[in-house]
């Protein structure tokens, strides 16, 4: 049993002082008393930490080169297609387990305990699969296994290239599989998940309604019964009109009608929705995966966050494509971006509590429920999964309760994070992963052989 102790916690009934918490040698929590002496590792402050619910872990590589414009102005997003393009031909397992550890290294760091991850390079260069169908399941589970962050798997369902069914571009081949072969790998890499501790787990993401033919869509929950099931969805506008075209209805319209849309979903984006299908959406009971950061950095559009909480609408967040990762970056973009749009301030506060303890009560509720992970809070009966903050820092200092989260995503930065559990594995001590000099310098190597195709 081990034992850390708080001066203060946030715990499911609120602000607690002089808090112990006790978890087993499996990373559940066994004890939560309040009002103790202190004993064991002893931190000024304690909260859940957060699920990223959306991570495509190799993106990672190009951020920061995709920045210039295309010979035709309104293709904005020529160059990072033309980019990652020439990227797929070149990835291996081992650059593939070597970024994926420095992505997740790097949400441990911000405060994260879980890594969701939308995993859909499958398949050797020109489409072939590995001699082993789950090859590059297993080299996220070793990254996994390196960095100590809780893994939530989604093998991701990629088959065509638009709603009527045309082939993927060449420089998609490497994902291609049909639902026959996908169910396949899908069980593979179930297996490769058996290495890694007991909180790691299996779910699928159909890619999005353009990937999947509409057959398969209708009966997923029937051809994958267990686990959390993901899908990109109404994420810009290009998207809503070939669904329209197509199928004769909005992406999140179809969606509704069609695939039986409940708590099992989280629908990653859902940037382009009108006010009827927020409200909707909001009902089915399904987590709204929102990447805030990506969404600017693709200019995707904004998301209707006030009218989606006000619905009782949940909501998680994801780094997408991990051009950055921060999780008190991801929140306050998030709800900057609704002062933006409406001229408000404090767009997402309640009357009883603070923006930044809104934000976080709902992605701890949210992320939980996306993963299927028993997270989110400190409970008899959950992973130990904890954030620490450096309260004695100027950025915190004399700062309590609410105000902490608030002055965090608001006013500071990662430094911030402190200590890290993911499932009771500390991995993260003084802000600093405690593998973080063997996994940067693999990924060094890793862009270092990469340099000539980026
Ligand atoms: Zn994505």
């Amino acid at each position: 049993m081990q034992t850390i102790w708080a001066n203060h916690a946030l715990l499911p009934s609120g602000w607690a002082r002089n808090v112990l918490i006790e978890f087993d040698a499996n990373g559940r929590i066994r004890t939560v008393q309040q009002d103790s002496p202190a004993r064991g590792t002893q931190v000024p402050f304690l909260a859940p930490a957060p699920v990223n619910v959306h991570s495509h872990a190799f993106q990672r590589a190009m951020a920061g080169l995709t920045e210039q414009r295309g010979p035709n102005p309104s293709d904005s997003f020529w160059t990072w297609r033309q980019l990652m393009f020439r990227f797929l031909d070149r990835l291996t397992p081992d650059n593939i387990e070597a970024i994926t550890a420095f992505v997740q290294m790097e949400m441990l760091e911000a405060g994260y305990a879980t890594n969701v991850e939308f995993h859909y390079l499958h398949h050797q260069p020109g489409g072939v699969p590995y001699d082993n169908i789950a090859e590059m399941s297993e080299r996220v589970a070793a990254a996994a296994s390196q960095t100590g962050i809780g893994l939530c798997l989604l093998p991701v369902h990629y088959e065509f290239g638009g709603c009527d069914g045309r082939n993927l571009a060449a420089g998609q081949i490497r994902f291609r599989n049909s639902i026959d072969r996908f169910m396949t790998l899908h069980a593979a890499a179930g297996v490769a998940l058996k290495s890694l501790p007991d909180d790691a787990n299996l779910g699928v993401a159909p890619h999005s309604l353009r990937a999947v033919g509409m057959a398969d869509l209708k009966n997923y929950e029937y051809h994958f019964s267990t686990g959390p099931i993901h899908m990109h969805l109404a994420e810009q506008t290009a998207e809503v009109e070939e669904v329209e075209h197509h199928w004769r209805a909005r992406p999140v319209t179809w969606a509704l009608d069609n695939m039986g849309i409940d708590e099992r979903w989280c629908l990653i984006h859902c940037t382009q929705m009108t006010p009827d299908e927020t409200i909707n959406l909001a009902a089915s009971g399904a987590v709204a995966g929102l990447c805030p950061i990506t969404e600017s950095s693709l200019g995707d559009g904004i998301y209707d966050g006030v009218r989606w909480t006000d619905h009782g609408g949940r909501f998680a967040i994801g780094s997408d494509s991990n051009i950055r990762i921060s999780l008190s970056e991801e929140l306050r973009t998030l709800d900057y971006s609704q002062r933006l749009r409406d001229g408000t301030r404090a767009a997402l506060a309640t009357p009883d509590h603070s923006t930044g303890r809104r934000m976080f009560d709902s992605i701890l509720k949210g992320g939980a429920q996306a993963a299927q992970r028993q997270t989110g809070r400190l409970e008899v009966g959950y992973w130990a999964d904890m954030v620490s903050l450096d309260t004695t820092s100027e950025h915190l200092w004399a700062r309590a309760e609410d105000a902490i989260l608030d002055s965090w995503i608001f006013a500071g930065d990662d430094r911030l994070v402190s200590e890290v559990w993911s499932a009771g594995r500390h991995v993260v001590s003084n802000g600093i992963h405690i593998a973080r000099s063997e996994i940067v310098a693999a990924y060094k190597q890793t862009l270092n052989s990469l340099k000539d195709a980026l």
